[in-house]
């Protein structure tokens, strides 16, 4: 039997005519990199690949020293007789599906993607294929999302809720990719923005590539003191129960994540509020897209695999699980960049 064109192997997805890693687990001489979350983009190989956006922010999180290649979305590259190219995911700014083509065959590696148009990021774009690997973090039917201009009244009005209770108001994203989405989709009329300093490390990247974002400073306990209440702060979830966060008290906290949707099977976190604005595609947002690639052949990833090709083989797909690629160190972890 052939070779499929691609495989996983210790390293990560390998595509072995090419001789190139997506994502991978470990080092590598060539890594094509779908976006830079930890999940996805690791220091260590010796090359890496990416569109230019993404290539910023990679550098941002892992220095400047890092070896990134820019290629444009959409221009091909050719790899040994592979032709490569990156078409944006919608996921977070940067962050790209890769096409892979070697004699006629067309594969295309979803990485994380979301379907819903946001003004933090390149619009998501369904690449015809052959076959699909596609990410499966909320593959159920009870996943359906609200559209985000919802979401965000929501946020607005219990924003201004909080400010009339005199109290600080922390909303936990994620340092890449939500934190710089709520930033941008918030009202900033209402009051003064604040972000940890970790959401602060990609605010250059995003205003190179020109998204309209508010101003928004460093959290400190004197300018969150001396909006006495009136302060949006935006902070990863780590900082829960932390000096740096119970400086800022009186505070109330929400948790802008997919996993807050009123369905979800996954345990809610301790916090006062949640919301369900996620960077990745929904159940109809996941089966949309597979039939817009045309793929006769789909690969699931990352999430709920075994319900996506249940339901897909159900229903005239050629579908199974990727092979197990080593899991995020834990589904903790995994929460936190949906
Ligand atoms: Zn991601
Ligand atoms: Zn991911």
């Amino acid at each position: 039997m052939n070779t499929p064109l691609l495989h996983v192997t210790e390293h990560g997805l390998y595509c072995e005519a090419g001789g190139f890693h997506i994502d991978p687990t470990r080092h590598v001489e060539r890594a094509l990199i779908t976006h830079a979350h930890a999940d996805h983009a690791r220091p260590g190989s010796r090359s890496y690949l990416a569109p230019p956006t993404g290539a910023v922010i990679l550098r941002a999180r892992y220095g400047q020293h890092l070896k990134v290649q820019p290629l444009p979305f959409g221009e091909q590259l050719n790899l040994n007789g592979v032709t490569v190219s990156f078409h944006p995911a919608g996921h977070i700014l940067g962050s790209a599906q890769i096409r892979v083509e070697h004699r006629g065959e067309v594969w295309v590696v979803s990485g994380d993607y979301k379907t819903e148009r946001d003004a933090a990021c390149e619009a998501f774009e369904p690449v015809p294929c052959h076959t699909f690997i596609t990410e499966s973090t909320f593959a159920l039917p009870v996943f359906k999302w609200q559209p985000q201009a919802e979401i965000f009244s929501e946020i607005n009005s219990w924003w201004l809720a909080n400010q009339s209770a005199g109290r600080t108001s922390v909303v936990f994203a994620y340092a890449l990719g939500k934190a710089q989405r709520v930033l941008a989709g918030v009202d900033a009329s209402i009051g003064p923005i604040f972000l940890h300093p970790d959401a602060r490390t990609y605010l250059a990247a995003y205003q190179a590539a020109r998204v309209p974002l508010p101003e928004a400073p460093g959290a400190t306990p004197e300018n969150v003191a001396a909006a006495r209440g009136r302060a949006l702060v935006i902070a990863p979830r780590s900082v829960t129960r932390t000096p740096w966060l119970e400086k800022f008290a009186p505070f109330t906290t929400a948790f802008a994540s997919g996993w807050m949707h009123p369905d979800s099977p996954m345990k809610r976190p301790g916090t006062d509020a949640g919301f369900a604005l996620s960077d990745h595609a929904d159940w109809d947002g996941i089966l949309a897209t597979i039939r817009a690639t045309g793929a006769e052949r789909v690969l699931a990833t990352h999430g709920f695999t075994g319900q996506l090709v249940r339901w897909l083989k159900l229903n005239g797909w050629d579908a199974a699980e990727l092979p197990s690629q080593p899991e995020p160190r834990d589904k903790k972890q995994m929460e936190l960049f949906a």
